[in-house]
This record gives structure tokens, sequence and C-alpha cells, in this order.
């Protein structure tokens, strides 16, 4: 079983994937725990080049760096543990390409996300058969994140860029209701890690 987790800045993913994983510690559930970019040691490589500031690409090359990282991360990683029945829980995955760098850099032009749908179905065999979308108001995820540390190559955008990554996230939840359930983050982390157990059970009728 494969799930994701996706979200704009602040939203509570970590939490919640611990969350998640402490429930299916307590039911014995063998599970890899993964995060994107990165995930194998060539796309952890890849996340630094990424995330680092003082990277300077243009919008194609990384939209094609994110793509690489996550051809070997599947390849190398999620594959792998899938076809030794483990489940897989990934910290993002296309969805984030889709709303950071489909809506966030191309504001949702329809070239760029036909690009980005040509490199899913080109390299991606698989994807999450569940998708948890923490959907948090932005500015409520600025205030979260505000408290943490340094800020990344995409943590320096302007709040209009991630207006636009929500309205990514918010757009791919509409176009695929059967993959992409949306989780109220608001709450305590109890309460989100509840809401997110009950959909798990609910959605894979476990
Ligand atoms: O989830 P986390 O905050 O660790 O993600 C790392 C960074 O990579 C974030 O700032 C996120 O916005 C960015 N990212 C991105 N495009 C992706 C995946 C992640 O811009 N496809
Ligand atoms: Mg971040």
């Amino acid at each position: 079983r494969f799930i994701s987790f996706e979200g704009t800045e602040g939203v509570g993913k970590t939490t919640a994937i611990e969350q998640l994983c402490t429930r299916l510690d307590s039911r014995g559930i063998d599970y890899l725990r993964t995060r994107e970019p990165g995930g194998s040691p060539f796309a952890e490589h890849l996340r630094q080049i990424l995330l680092d500031p003082a990277t300077d690409i243009n919008d194609d090359t990384e939209l094609l760096l994110m793509f690489a990282a996550r051809c070997d991360h599947m390849q190398q990683v999620i594959l792998p543990a899938l076809q030794a029945g483990r489940w897989v829980i990934c910290d993002r995955f296309t969805d984030s390409t889709v709303a950071y760098q489909g809506f966030g850099r191309a504001h949702g032009d329809e070239a760029v996300r036909t690009k980005i749908d040509m490199l899913i179905a080109q390299f991606v065999p698989q994807l999450p058969e569940l998708t948890l979308w923490l959907d948090l108001p932005v500015a409520e995820g600025m205030r979260r994140a505000g408290k943490r540390s340094a800020a990344d190559r995409f943590e320096q955008q302007a709040d209009a860029f991630f207006t636009r990554v929500y309205e990514g996230f918010d757009t791919l939840a509409r176009q695929y209701p059967e993959r992409i359930q949306r989780i109220e983050a608001s709450g305590s982390a109890e309460e989100v890690g509840a809401r997110i157990w009950q959909a798990v059970q609910e959605r894979l009728e476990l």
C-alpha cells in the first residue's frame, strides 16, 4: 500500500506522518517512511541542490530535477518496498510538483501542466493509492512555519506563490477525489492524527 501526504508549508505533515506511523507500529504493520524530493541517496543529493537558496536554475530545470529525483527514489526505494509487501508512507509526491512547479512557478499554465502529466505518465509507474492533503489556510501555515528555522529556496517565496500552491492542491483534490482525501488540518496534532487514521481506515478498508 502506497500513501502520500501533501500540503503547503507549515500544515503539519511531519507530525501527521509520525501519528500515522505510531498507529501502524501498534498494529504491527511493516512500512517504509520516506520523502520527496529525496528518499534515496542520489535523490537526497538533488534535494540539497533544489533547496539551497544559492541554487540558480530556470523553471524547466527545476521541474526535470524533481523528476530525476523521483525516478531514482521510485526505482531504488519505493518499488522494491512495495514489491516486498511493505507499506510506503511518502512525505510529498507528484501532487507537490503540480502544486509547486505547475501552480506556484507556472501559475497553472496549461502547457506546463501538460509537461508534468507527460512526465508522470512516462516516469512514474505507480501513484499512491491514497493521498492525504492537509488543508490549512496559507496564512495559518505561515504562522506555524514561521516558528521554524532558516528558509529553504521555496520557503523564501512571496505569499502569492503559496496562495497559488494552495490553489494547485485544491484543484487536484477536486480533479482526483477517488485518490485524494482532504484532511482538515486545523486543531491539535491529536485531532488531525485521529482524522487521518479514520480516513485511512475507511479508504483502505482496514
Ligand atoms: O515538505 P518539505 O517542507 O520538507 O519540502 C521541502 C521543500 O521543497 C518545501 O519548501 C517545498 O515547498 C519544496 N518542494 C517543491 N516542489 C516539490 C516538492 C517540494 O518546491 N515538488
Ligand atoms: Mg518546508
